[in-house]
């Protein structure tokens, strides 16, 4: 098994999230409509209509590009690809070719340069829905409601050598769709579908195999782990009985966890590709200048929309923040929170309290049915009140546990701080006099412990300073407790 290691590329797909299709009017939000209530003649493909390419599709493509490093073209134009199936009824799709907006680019993970070939901008094809009746009739039905929907592809480097990284890269390339908002990114929507290219060789050996397989129907980040890791083994139980795998495309099986053969590959296709005749060639400029015409598209103008990224967010919290690498990593997982976090810790009158604020965000907020429910957006607590929250805390004013039952009152109803510590008495017990009365009665009514302690069970301490919590109703200081404690009992 050592003696061999996997050769794998990938193709992805994202559905660009658009409000119009790629070359007419409909709209893209189809999804809980009937079959065929969004389609045009355009993108039916009936003879006669005009294509006219969507601008924000092309801008959002090379946004894609200058956030994973790639050289853009500036002189592109859209190809068509000659091949019929009943869901490209015009017989050819509208793509790229030679001259793909973007090509030449990387992305960095687990350590590892990625190199990206090339990403293209095309048009989805509509969707057939294969039927088979009781009676053992079979027929297909075809929705063009997908047909024509911006469509980015990326495609990789054979670069990967583990179906972890495979991974973690189809998880990154959905952060980065998020974080520049040009795509939903949802593997099991359909909205990102990623085709990894697989083959394996013996260790040491240079060029790529003879042959690939690919692997088609992954509808989920887990599938697609899993599939790679079954094809691998596959293929090497194959090679290790002297024979080679053949080149295939294959589909994954999710209730058998397994892959099987779709389509055998003859010889590569020939698509006849050719330049899109309804379709001037696209020139992209550097900058505007005072005669150009709206309608053009500028290189400045997308550089200025690309956000921080996430690697480089991470850095910069572990820098400003004093957070640890893990914590930023999780505080950058999706863009939403990253912000609210950031929010947060800019109302702090303390700035050395972001630590905190990041760690209550991690543990209790992330961790809470209401943003598990419907996402950080949707909360009724605040930014701003996380942190006069962790404020108040730290200064001493509530203890942890009354901090948490705030948060528990702000995530569930919301209101005010200062209201919900009145009404609820949560301020804390700093006064050292008030406090010494109840240390003293705890001391008296629990003698076991007491003693146990004098002997040097140093656990009694934690017990007792329990009893003074619940008899306070968990608004004492601890550090005053422990303190008066130790004091008392010598
Ligand atoms: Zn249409």
């Amino acid at each position: 098994m050592s003696n061999y290691e996997p050769v794998i590329g990938l193709e992805i797909h994202v559905q660009l999230n658009t409000k119009s299709k790629m070359f007419c009017r409909c709209g893209t939000d189809y999804r809980d409509d009937l079959p065929n209530t969004h389609c045009c003649p355009t993108c039916l493909g009936l003879p006669g209509a005009l294509p006219v390419p969507n601008k924000k599709a092309i801008q959002d493509v090379i946004l894609m590009g200058l956030a994973l490093d790639c050289e853009i073209n500036k002189n592109s134009y859209f190809a068509r690809k000659n091949y019929f199936y009943p869901d490209l009824p015009k017989g050819y799709q509208i793509t790229q070719y030679d001259k793909p907006f973007c090509h030449d680019g990387k992305l960095v993970v687990n350590d590892k340069t990625v190199g990206i070939t090339r990403i293209h901008l095309e048009e989805d094809t509509g969707k057939s829905m294969h039927i088979t009746e009781k009676g053992g009739e079979e027929y297909t039905l075809l929705d063009f409601n997908k047909s024509g929907i911006p469509l980015m592809e990326l495609v990789t480097e054979p670069d990967f050598r583990k179906a972890e990284d495979v991974f973690d890269f189809a998880k990154k390339i959905r952060q980065i769709v998020r974080y520049l908002d040009i795509s939903d990114g949802d593997m099991e929507k359909g909205n990102l579908r990623v085709e990894p290219n697989i083959s394996v060789r013996k260790v040491g050996e240079k060029g790529l195999p003879k042959y690939k397989v690919e692997i088609k129907n992954l509808n989920s980040f887990t599938s697609l782990k899993r599939g790679v890791e079954f094809e691998v083994k596959r293929q090497i139980s194959i090679l290790e009985k002297g024979e080679i795998p053949i080149q295939e495309t294959r589909g994954w099986n999710d209730d058998k966890q397994s892959t099987y053969t779709q389509r055998i590959k003859e010889e590569a296709h020939d698509y006849r590709y050719f330049p899109e005749p309804d379709i001037p060639p696209i020139e992209l400029k550097e900058s505007k200048q005072a005669k150009d015409n709206t309608d053009e598209i500028y290189l400045d103008e997308i550089r200025n929309k690309l956000p921080e990224l996430p690697n480089i967010k991470v850095g910069r919290f572990v820098k400003d923040f004093g957070i640890t690498e893990y914590d930023a990593q999780v505080l950058t997982e999706e863009i939403e929170i990253a912000k609210w976090f950031e929010e947060s810790v800019k109302s702090l009158k303390d700035k050395k309290h972001g630590k905190k604020v990041a760690n209550w965000i991690i543990t209790e907020i992330m961790g809470s049915s209401q943003y598990q429910l419907s996402g950080v957006n949707k909360l009724k607590i605040q930014p701003l009140q996380l942190a006069d929250l962790v404020t108040n805390v730290e200064d001493g004013k509530i203890s942890r546990p009354s901090g948490k039952e705030i948060l528990n009152i702000l995530l569930t109803e919301g209101g005010d701080i200062e209201e919900i510590i009145q009404n609820k008495g949560l301020e804390q017990v700093s006064d050292t006099g008030a406090l010494e009365e109840v240390v003293k009665k705890v001391i008296v009514a629990n003698p076991k412990p007491v003693a146990d302690y004098k002997v040097g069970k140093k656990a009694s301490l934690q017990f007792l300073i329990g009893m003074v919590m619940r008899e306070t109703k968990g608004k004492a200081d601890v550090k005053i407790v422990n303190q008066k404690l130790t004091e008392l009992l010598g």
